[in-house]
């Protein structure tokens, strides 16, 4: 069991309150516990699986053993909020892609043509991000994990969350907070524990998406003077299967296979190698052919993503913070859920710091940053949204100017290939690290030019 003492009589320059209880212990919790030691005597991180000293999955991640790919915005958040954070990720294993020559993307048909993107990632398994993640957030001098602790109430007392009710080792306990953040992730319980307490008029946005993943690590021989590349090969509907080759630490692949409304990836070895060989490029499949399997095959069901308006409820308990999948549980497919949970974790720290810069107490924090995390979230969402839309089985509401947005895809789908610029852009928006507008803006230009051309060559 995992359990680091605090040393919390420091002084700290910043601080808004005592103690901050952190619910969960995964990305979004450690994310969060890093931001927020800074503004508290104290950060306590409960998570209800006995968290491993290594890079092992565990329990309470049931995604853990699938592609996790990490983009380039949550890894810079990571190294401003944990100065080393590379280099132990590096050390760890972590293996740096350069986007366009080591990573590659098979769309519509046809791979995206090879290119420096100018934007680099880490590649590695979640367990091993976690861990590394988790390493650093608990050599924070005031940050405590206490594992085997499952989250069961909130206590609230006059419309704000004082106090969060345990339950570890048998016993029941109560740990007084002056914050709450709860980032139990796609399996917690929050809107159950918000209904009990009369909190019950919450909206949700829900697409039936019906997605399926099964994934296994495979032996990956390290060639001499040969860096790996990992490569993505995603269909476009009709069509319904993708697949990724992503290479690991310890020299492994993980392959993950996905598939939509029933046509999933089989999770024996017949039949997955059977899937991959139906994606459009066969690159997965030479991999299956080629290497071995070293892990069972791991199945997780998506039949829906969701996106909570929790800053949209008529009211809503005061100082308690959810983010990450309790938010909101992205497609999978486009590697969004932790680099959001990093973008609200950015937002919950510039509230504190504004409150910390004048001295202002945390009371009404809530209903600050819950308006501030949905526009971080707003922001991937309508990126992703229109691509599952486009699919006639996707259940749910198309907005407003569906059409125009798939219209608007398809071409800057269609100009990254001939266009160098709008291809890089193209990356940094992937990656979070740009506003979509830039896209807008180079593609006008790259048309305009070409009208102008075919005007002249008249
Ligand atoms: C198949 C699949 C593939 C994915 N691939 C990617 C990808 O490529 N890139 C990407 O960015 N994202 C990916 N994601 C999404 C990513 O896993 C999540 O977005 C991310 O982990 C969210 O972090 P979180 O902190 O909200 O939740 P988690 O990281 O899931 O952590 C939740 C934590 O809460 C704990 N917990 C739950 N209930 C309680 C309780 N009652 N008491 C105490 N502790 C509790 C759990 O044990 C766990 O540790 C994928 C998801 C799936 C399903």
């Amino acid at each position: 069991m995992m359990s680091l003492e605090s040393n919390s009589n420091e002084i700290r320059p910043h601080v808004l309150g005592d103690r901050v209880v952190v619910l969960g212990a995964g990305i979004g919790g450690c994310f969060a516990a890093a931001a927020l030691s800074k503004y508290f005597q104290s950060v306590l991180v409960l998570d209800k699986d006995e968290l491993p000293d290594g890079p092992l999955s565990r329990r309470g991640v049931g995604q853990g053993l699938h592609i996790h790919g990490l983009l380039r915005r949550p890894f810079d958040i990571a190294c401003k909020l944990l100065p080393g954070f590379e280099d132990d990720l590096r050390r760890a294993g972590g293996i740096k892609l350069q986007l366009g020559e080591q990573s590659f993307f098979h769309d519509a048909g046809a791979w995206h043509p090879k290119r420096d993107l100018g934007v680099a990632v880490y590649a590695q398994s979640r367990p091993l991000l976690e861990h590394v993640l988790r390493s650093r957030v608990a050599g924070l001098a005031n940050v405590t994990f206490q594992d085997r602790t499952r989250v069961e109430d909130y206590i609230i007392h006059d419309g704000r969350i004082v106090a969060v009710g345990l339950q570890s080792d048998k016993q029941n306990e109560v740990v007084d907070a002056d914050l709450v953040i709860d980032s139990t992730g796609r399996a917690g319980a929050i809107v159950d524990r918000l209904a009990r307490l009369g909190y019950s008029d919450l909206e949700s946005v829900e697409l039936g998406v019906q997605i399926s993943y099964t994934s296994a690590y495979f032996t990956r021989p390290a060639v001499p003077g040969k860096l790996p590349s990992g490569y993505v090969v995603r269909s476009n509907p009709p069509k319904t299967r993708s697949g990724v080759l992503w290479p690991i630490e310890g020299d492994k692949w993980v392959i993950s296979l996905s598939g939509r409304f029933s046509d999933f990836p089989p999770a024996d070895d017949e039949g997955f190698r059977e899937f991959a060989r139906s994606l459009e490029d066969p690159i997965v499949h030479e991999a299956i052919e080629r290497e071995s399997r070293v892990t069972p095959f791991v199945r997780f069901n998506i039949p829906r993503i969701y996106w909570r308006r929790f800053d949209r409820m008529s009211r809503f308990p005061d100082r308690l913070i959810p983010l990450g999948d309790t938010v909101a549980g992205f497609n999978p497919v486009y590697g969004q859920g932790m680099a959001v949970a990093s973008l609200q974790v950015e937002e919950l720290q510039a509230t504190l710091a504004a409150h910390a810069a004048v001295g202002r107490p945390l009371d009404g924090i809530s209903s600050e940053v819950l308006p501030r995390i949905a526009a971080a979230t707003e922001a991937a969402w309508s990126m992703t949204e229109p691509v599952d839309l486009v699919f006639e089985k996707t259940t749910g509401a198309r907005p407003q100017g569906f059409a125009e947005r798939i219209a608007f895809a398809g071409a800057v789908r269609r100009a990254i290939v001939a266009d160098d610029e709008l291809h890089r852009a193209w990356a940094r928006v992937a990656n979070l690290i740009e506003d979509p507008s830039a896209l807008v803006e180079i593609l006008g230009r790259s048309e305009s030019a070409k009208m102008s051309a075919a005007a002249d060559g008249r």
